[in-house]
């Protein structure tokens, strides 16, 4: 519970129409998209600028007050639940594009800043933002920054870290640091730039950020390999690869996900088949002609019944935005969607596809299948109901099972939504005791009051592990 007092300091801070504590008002923060988890926070404040975040931290430091940074809420990991009440921290009013500067290729933004607004802006202008979560529509930079999204162009062009170069961020006890900035080489001390990506709201608030931009590519082709064995389809992932081809995009679906998004985007896709490889090429026009060539090839030497070329761009278009329709268009389907993020070496894509069936059937769940294959990242996402108690059990021990099986094929537990709440009884069997360890130094040493995000990422019990796993 928070004080009177508390409050009245809050309105002081950023004016009294920039704090909400209706239960209407709370019960929007109390929850994301991420199933099961709920808490209401106390109070929701929007800062209207950089220093007003810093007088709210360290008030909520002061105080020992819990904040948790939300963005869209788009999270599938329960990040942004404020679990023991607290400071919600909007940033609608910190949503400006500052700059793009196009002689060192970057743009500066604040943390509200939609996703897609930074890829439209720079591509008017010839040049390319590649990160491309499914939610970029919705979702922020600040949230994706903090998780280290992925997106479908993540085979060639890596993940949202990798175009981070510099931040500015707000720390536990208010004080406000830059790190990195626009130069391409900058060894000076501990990368704290990195140590801020992927730290979902538990090191400090993330003001401003400088991305690193790149030319946009002049062309790009898609095809869609179409299998009616889902395994020859996860060979086909590896073997592109092995033969030293990096498409841009390289989404598997199964039959499954095929009809719940044929069903929602009524675009023909074909649903007599049992997987689809989604595959697009970008660069210039000869090298983007040769590869979906070759990349053809490959699909049928490894049984894809048939491959299509998109006949143009709008058409290609519309593959791509029906792919990341996949979960809305699942989600359609039963009370409960939870959608993991297992992942492993692309060579055990083949593998892992198979286990995650097999594992379905052995506990009677129903899971479909879909994801960023090309980076050994899948989705099994199981369309479910939370009221089921006894189904829900089920349920978590099949996902277990799978986050073990990724483990043992030299996976990990997520590859892009991060750990929040839900992954965290995990995270030891992927880190270990020690790892864990360092991690809870580095929170201890920026945050010792724990103010910032708390109980995520770090379990009280972590789960044990299943028994008699292949
Ligand atoms: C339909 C759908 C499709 C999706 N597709 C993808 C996908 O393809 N790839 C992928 O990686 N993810 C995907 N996601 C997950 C989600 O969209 C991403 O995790 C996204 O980055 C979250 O952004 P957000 O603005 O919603 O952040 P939120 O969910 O609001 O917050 C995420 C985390 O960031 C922290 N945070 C937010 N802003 C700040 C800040 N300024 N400073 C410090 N911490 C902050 C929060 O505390 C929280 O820990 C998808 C989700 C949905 C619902």
């Amino acid at each position: 519970m928070i004080s009177k007092e508390f409050k009245e300091q809050l309105k002081a801070i950023v004016g009294t129409d920039n704090v909400d504590d209706s239960n209407s008002g709370r019960t929007v923060y109390s929850y994301d998209a991420t199933p099961k988890f709920q808490a209401l926070p106390d109070i929701v404040v929007a800062p209207r600028n950089v220093d007003e975040v810093a007088a709210v931290v360290r008030l909520c430091n002061e105080t020992k007050i819990p904040i948790v940074a939300r963005g869209s809420g788009t999270n599938l990991c329960g990040d942004t639940c404020p679990l023991q009440g607290g400071v919600v921290l909007l940033f609608k009013h910190l949503n400006q594009i500052l700059e793009i500067d196009k002689e060192n290729l970057t743009i500066t933004v604040q943390p509200g800043v939609i996703t897609k607004e930074i890829c439209d802006a720079v591509e008017k202008i010839d040049l390319f933002y590649p990160p491309d979560p499914s939610s970029m529509k919705i979702s922020t930079i600040g949230g994706n920054i903090s998780e280290n999204s992925g997106g479908l162009r993540g085979l060639k062009y890596g993940v949202t870290g990798d175009y981070v170069m510099g931040l500015q961020v707000v720390l536990p006890n208010g004080e406000i640091i830059r790190t990195g900035g626009k130069l391409t080489k900058d060894v000076a001390g501990y990368d704290l730039t990195s140590l801020f990506v992927g730290s979902e709201g538990t090191l400090g608030i993330i003001t401003e950020a400088t991305l690193k931009l790149i030319p946009k590519p002049e062309a790009k082709k898609t095809i869609l390999a179409l299998y009616q064995d889902i395994e020859a389809a996860g060979q086909t992932v590896s073997s592109i690869i092995a033969n030293k081809m990096i498409p841009t995009t390289l989404e598997f679906l199964d039959k499954s996900t095929l009809n719940a998004v044929e069903d929602f985007a009524k675009i023909g896709l074909p649903t007599d088949v049992e997987a689809i490889l989604l595959i697009e090429q970008d660069g210039p026009e000869e090298i983007v002609e040769r590869d979906i060539k070759r990349i053809s090839e490959i699909c049928r030497q490894q049984q894809a019944i048939d491959v299509q070329v998109a006949a143009s761009n709008e058409e290609a278009e519309k593959l791509t935005t029906a792919r990341r329709a996949a979960l809305s268009a699942l989600a359609r389907l039963k009370p409960t969607t939870i959608l993991e993020d297992a992942t492993v070496p692309r060579s055990e894509i083949a593998t892992m596809v198979k286990a995650i069936a097999d594992i379905a059937k052995k506990y009677n769940v129903k899971i479909s299948t879909f994801g960023h294959a090309g980076d050994g990242n899948l989705h099994p996402t199981c369309l479910t109901d939370v009221r089921n108690e006894e189904e829900m059990e089920r349920v978590e021990d099949a996902f277990a099972e799978i986050f073990e099986k990724a483990l043992k094929l030299g996976g990990t537990i997520t590859g892009e939504h991060g750990v929040g709440i839900m992954k965290a009884p995990y995270l030891e069997w992927k880190l270990g005791k020690a790892g864990i360890d360092v991690m809870k130094g580095i929170k201890q040493a920026i945050d010792p009051n724990n103010i910032m995000n708390p109980g995520k990422l770090f379990a009280e019990k972590t789960r044990e592990r299943m028994a008699n796993i292949q």
